[in-house]
């Protein structure tokens, strides 16, 4: 079997080296003339499974856990060491509520959370660990994943603009996220701003996110002393700019978290969108010889590892997967 997959975002290269490691004979065809493009690159590669219980379906917290391996295993320099949740001292009650509805994580006293990031000593009274959940540089993830696909013979051809009906007669794995809309009509555009900042100063060795009525925001460590803060939610699918609210929401609730951030220099400033059906939710769907793998929403490094195999077993073995291609499924909600 020779597979085409349309788009070199995380979805269409987790699937290709999902395929490739089976043997299968892949390509993969990417518009944009080099990396860069698509929502991946903004991510924040936060991998936290059960955070994302506080607004999401069980079924993302399956398959998150299942993906956590995943990347150990193909990209290394992924770090399990946890998450960490703050909030203010009068914003105690939202923290017992994120803990509620999420589980899978302990509580943190003051002293506690000095003993995991020394660099918030004094400034937070109470917090949550989700010890198992991993975070990962999305970017540097991606190049990992070309590298071992260009190890194993894949070709990843930039600049090539691919549609399912060009590539007819052949197997087609449209990864393409929002610009698959004309062949998925419910899917809508959920725009995200991040910022990338250098400050030497502060050392932060796990994302932390800190709960706040109007100003909530994570912050995740990257390598030398560079933090992607993150992220609106807005439902736009206009993808070119930032604006000048989301910036200062962002830094205000960088610096919320420490001021140090004040002191920080702001390198990049970025915009993705997210694709993302109405339950906001994956799905696999088959249409003639396309499969299609999108409404990664929020969660595409996550569950990306887990849809690529799903993807690989449909195409090589024509099992079913209720869960994500069925969207009535009871599964969906199963905790
Ligand atoms: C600010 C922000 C923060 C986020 N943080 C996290 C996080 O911490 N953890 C997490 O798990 N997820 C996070 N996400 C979500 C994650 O980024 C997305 O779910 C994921 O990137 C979707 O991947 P994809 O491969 O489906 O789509 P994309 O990355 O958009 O890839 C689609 C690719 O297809 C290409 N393409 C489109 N049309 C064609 C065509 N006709 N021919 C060839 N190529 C084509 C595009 O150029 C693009 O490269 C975040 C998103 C944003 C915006």
């Amino acid at each position: 079997m020779r597979v085409s997959i349309i788009g070199a975002g995380v979805a269409g290269l987790t699937c290709a080296l999902e395929l490739a490691e089976r043997g299968v004979s892949v390509e993969v065809l990417e518009r944009s003339a080099a990396p860069g493009a698509g929502c991946s690159w903004f991510a924040g590669g936060m991998l936290a499974p059960w955070c994302e219980l506080e607004s999401s379906d069980a079924l993302i917290a399956r398959l998150g856990s299942e993906s956590i391996p995943w990347w150990q295993q193909r990209f290394p320099a992924t770090l399990v060491n946890g998450t960490l949740v703050v909030a203010q001292a009068r914003d105690a009650a939202d923290l017992a509520q994120f803990a509620s509805r999420t589980g899978h994580c302990e509580s943190l006293s003051a002293e506690n959370i000095a003993a995991l990031e020394p660099d918030l000593a004094g400034r937070f009274t109470r917090g949550l660990l989700f010890r198992d959940e991993g975070h990962l540089d999305p970017r540097a993830a991606l190049a990992a994943l070309r590298q071992r696909l260009a190890e194993v013979g894949v070709a990843v051809r930039f600049g090539v603009e691919a549609s399912p009906a060009a590539l007819a007669g052949r197997q087609v794995i449209d990864c393409s996220g929002l610009a698959a809309r004309r062949q998925l009509p419910e899917l809508r555009g959920v725009k995200g701003e991040m910022l990338v900042l250098r400050l030497r100063e502060l050392v932060l060795s796990r994302p932390v996110r800190l709960l706040h009525p109007r100003l909530p925001v994570y912050v995740v460590p990257r390598a030398a002393g560079l933090y992607m803060v993150g992220a609106t939610m807005l439902e736009s699918d206009e993808g070119t700019r930032i604006s000048a609210r989301s910036l200062l929401e962002l830094l205000s609730a960088a610096y919320a978290l420490h001021p140090a951030f004040g002191e920080a220099e702001v390198l990049e400033m970025g915009t993705g969108v997210r694709a993302a059906f109405p339950d906001n939710l994956p799905r696999l769907r088959r249409l003639g010889e396309t499969l299609y793998v999108n409404g990664l929403y929020r969660h595409g490094f996550l569950v990306a590892p887990a849809l690529a195999r799903r993807a690989a077993e449909v195409l090589l073995h024509g099992r079913y997967f209720p869960e994500v291609m069925n969207e009535n499924s009871p599964e969906r909600r199963l905790a």
